[in-house]
């Protein structure tokens, strides 16, 4: 099969790659390379399988050329990291949101299949765990998405659903949670590369807020492998799905077992959010899914540990 992958040079995008790759497909990669890199998919660069073009997803008119002929579209590309998206939030709804439109006019033009990359971000601060895909926090009035990156990620899920009801577009949403893995930097504050990073210099590790904040980290191979599932399922389109792992751990043990694991001699300290983030910022204090949905459509577990992962 022929499929295309936006952001395919980014950290989910490039495992994604691999895993089709090896599936026997051929693979067109559009990626901009602003937050992604060659390094990346430097191992698959040269099997004929995989053809690369750097450019942007809004450019619909590259988009429709190098995707034509695919019958399956994942869109990864997107604006993240925490300091990209508060630096710089136009820029972030924009990419975001008329990247998504541009791909989902692509896809109808190619009558393919279309995987759209969303966030539990989303879910903005809800205190109901596990988060479901079906809670009125989310499509009633009382969405609190904490930022210009979740409110454009809302609005690219609710645009791919008016589609697939408009049109019958075989479109699906998947609400990623925290995915860690090979090839992920801490260069745009995510948490794991960054202690593991300070970790491996004997650094000090620098929690932000009390540490008591817990998060379900996902290995990036059983993402990609639920992705994967859900396109290759035929009645799962029109749909929002939780992809990730529901294990959670607290920040504060998570270093802790980053220092363990690594044998390190870093302390941990605790840095109020409003040093890092500006005055109002409030981190949420559970993000947990619901994987239920996922797994009854597809039949998907995760099957890596956090320790296995970090490991
Ligand atoms: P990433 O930054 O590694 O990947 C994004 C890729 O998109 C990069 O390679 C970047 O160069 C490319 N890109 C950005 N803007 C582009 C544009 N305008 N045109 C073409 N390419 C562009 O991030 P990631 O963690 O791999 O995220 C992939 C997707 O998963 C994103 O849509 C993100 O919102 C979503 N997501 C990720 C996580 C996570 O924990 N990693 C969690 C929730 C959602």
């Amino acid at each position: 099969m022929k499929i295309f992958v936006t952001g395919g040079a980014g950290f989910i995008g490039s495992h994604l790659v691999r895993r089709l790759l090896k599936e026997g497909n051929e693979v067109a990669v559009l990626d901009n390379l602003s937050t992604g890199s060659l390094d990346n998919i430097a191992d698959v660069l040269e099997n004929p399988a995989l053809s690369f073009t750097e450019g942007d997803v809004c450019d619909k008119e590259l988009t429709l050329k190098l995707s034509s002929g695919c019958q399956q579209m994942y869109h990864l590309a997107a604006a993240v990291g925490v300091k990209l998206i508060i630096d710089r939030p136009i820029h972030t709804i924009k990419t975001n949101i008329y990247g998504s439109e541009v791909m989902l006019e692509t896809a109808q033009e190619h009558g393919a299949k279309l995987l759209i990359a969303s966030t539990s971000e989303v879910y903005g601060k809800t205190e109901k765990v596990p988060f479901c895909e079906e809670d009125d926090t989310i499509y009633g009035s009382t969405t609190h998405p904490r930022w210009a990156y979740a409110c454009s990620k809302a609005v690219d899920e609710f645009l791919s659903l008016a589609y697939y009801r408009q049109t019958g577009l075989k479109v699906l949403v998947a609400r990623f949670f925290n995915t860690i893995g090979p090839g992920q930097t801490g260069r745009y504050g995510m948490v794991v590369p960054r202690f593991i990073d300070s970790a491996l210099k004997n650094e000090p590790i620098t929690v932000y807020g009390s540490g008591k904040q817990s998060r379900c980290f996902g290995a990036v191979w059983d993402v990609i492998r639920a992705a994967d599932m859900l396109m290759t399922s035929d009645d799962s389109f029109g749909e929002v799905y939780n992809i990730g792992n529901d294990k959670p751990i607290t920040i504060m043990q998570l270093a802790e077992r980053i220092i363990e694991l690594t044998g390190s001699k870093s302390e941990i300290v605790l840095v109020p959010y409003e040093k890092a983030y500006g005055k109002d910022f409030d981190d949420m204090m559970v993000r947990q899914p619901s994987l239920e949905k996922v797994s009854g459509k597809t039949g998907f577990k995760p099957e890596y540990s956090l320790d296995m992962i970090l490991r």
